[in-house]
């Protein structure tokens, strides 16, 4: 099984800039083999470059720019020419099926960021210095960087990215483990909710609440793009030091929620595959499309509709909502699955109206957005909990339909 990790770089100032460097070398080589079949796409005799082509170049392009060229890794280099590769093979899947894509483009040195090292040990070693309490990664061409490794990487580290956002420097690794260490069987099952007042409400009456870090930042990251957005449109070179700096900001606060949203996702859902054997949630899928208001057809003017409030759901609240659910739910199944429980997905059609006594259904089970009271027995209870008992219901209804 492969995992991802991402860690924090700690460059020296000599370091960040050779970092800057390598982005900036990358980006113009990949500018570069982008003119080359540019050219030749334009050429009359029509010539196809291909990535073989391409990558028998780099050692002549290397022995002829050794200042900007020859000083970085050539498997790096080899890794940027293939990306390149894909965005062509992408470009011409989409020509042959009949679209107009638009043909791939220049990269400008803001919006390059990654470089990939497809081999640890080939231009990149992770822990280059095991004997150093501090880990280093160290990346040919710009030394031994400190790395903020904030859990363990468990099994081989296959392959080694560095990546820049806003001002950070981070670096993925993808590693392979062999075998996931299953955790021993709790004998409990639990139904899950996901709400906007709460994070997640559970079968068992519990509830996670959403981080109050997550709506400051969210607040503040929302009046930097407002701020960002009072500046005229211009190309990076152009800006003023003003709106670069907006930029910036917004770019930084986009990272800070990213990393809370995530920290925030990946405890709730330790907690959840350690507590349980089995967890059903809702099918998110299936849940937007049922909670999107029907169109209202205009009476007075036919094939024309009435606004149903569907734009004004629509806010950046929903969007960073949906955003963090879709999050929570991969990470959720990627530790279940590593830790060999069982997650399953449910259609959450009735989940929220349905008495889990009685099994009475009907909206006037719910009077509030937090109360449920079912108008056929008298059970109440938090309506959240009642969701996530009967999403549990549906899960193992599921499960017992077709067996592992
Ligand atoms: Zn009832």
């Amino acid at each position: 099984m492969i995992r991802a990790y991402k860690f924090l770089l700690r460059p020296t100032v000599r370091q960040a800039q050779a970092l800057a460097e390598m982005l900036r070398d990358h980006c113009s080589l990949y500018n570069a083999a982008l003119q080359e079949r540019r050219d030749a796409w334009r050429h009359p005799s029509k010539t196809t470059v291909k990535y073989g082509g391409q990558s028998a170049q780099l050692k002549d392009i290397r022995a002829f720019d050794p200042e900007r060229q020859g000083r970085w890794s050539f498997s790096s280099q080899q890794a940027t020419l293939r990306r390149l590769d894909k965005a062509f093979a992408a470009f011409f899947r989409r020509v042959k099926s009949g679209e107009t894509p638009g043909y791939p483009r220049f990269r400008g040195v803001n919006w390059f960021d990654t470089v990939d090292f497809p081999k640890d040990g080939d231009g990149c070693r992770w822990n280059s210095t095991p004997h150093d309490p501090a880990t280093r990664v160290r990346l040919q061409g710009v030394g031994h960087v400190k790395v903020n490794q904030h859990r363990p990487v468990a099994g081989r580290v296959k392959t080694v990215s560095v990546k820049r956002e806003g001002r950070k420097w981070f670096v993925v690794l993808t590693a392979e483990q062999d075998q996931p260490e299953p955790l021993p069987a709790t004998g409990s099952a639990a139904g899950i909710d996901l709400g906007i007042a709460n994070f997640l409400a559970d079968s068992g009456g519990g509830f996670v609440p959403n981080p109050r870090h997550g709506r400051r930042a969210a607040d503040k990251l929302q009046a930097a793009q407002q701020a960002l957005a009072r500046f005229p449109r211009r190309k990076a070179k152009d800006r003023t030091a003003n709106h670069r700096r907006a930029v910036g900001k917004v770019a930084q606060l986009h990272g800070k929620v990213r990393r809370q949203r995530l920290d925030h996702a990946h405890k709730t859902a330790l907690g959840l595959v350690r507590a349980h054997d089995f967890i059903a949630h809702e099918d998110l899928r299936i849940r937007n499309m049922s909670k999107a208001p029907a169109p209202k057809p205009d009476p007075d003017k036919p094939g024309t509709f009435l606004p149903n409030g569907a734009a004004a759901k629509a806010g950046l609240n929903k969007s960073i909502n949906d955003a963090g659910w879709g999050v929570f739910l991969t990470i959720l199944h990627a530790k279940a699955e590593s830790a060999g429980r069982e997650v399953i997905a449910v259609d959450p059609r009735d989940t929220s109206r349905t008495c889990p006594e009685c099994g009475h259904t009907a909206k006037e089970n719910r009077p509030t957005q937090e109360k449920f009271h079912c108008v056929a027995c008298g059970h109440h209870a938090h309506a959240d909990t009642v969701a996530a008992t009967n999403v549990l219901r549906a899960g193992l209804v599921r499960r017992n339909a077709n067996p592992a």
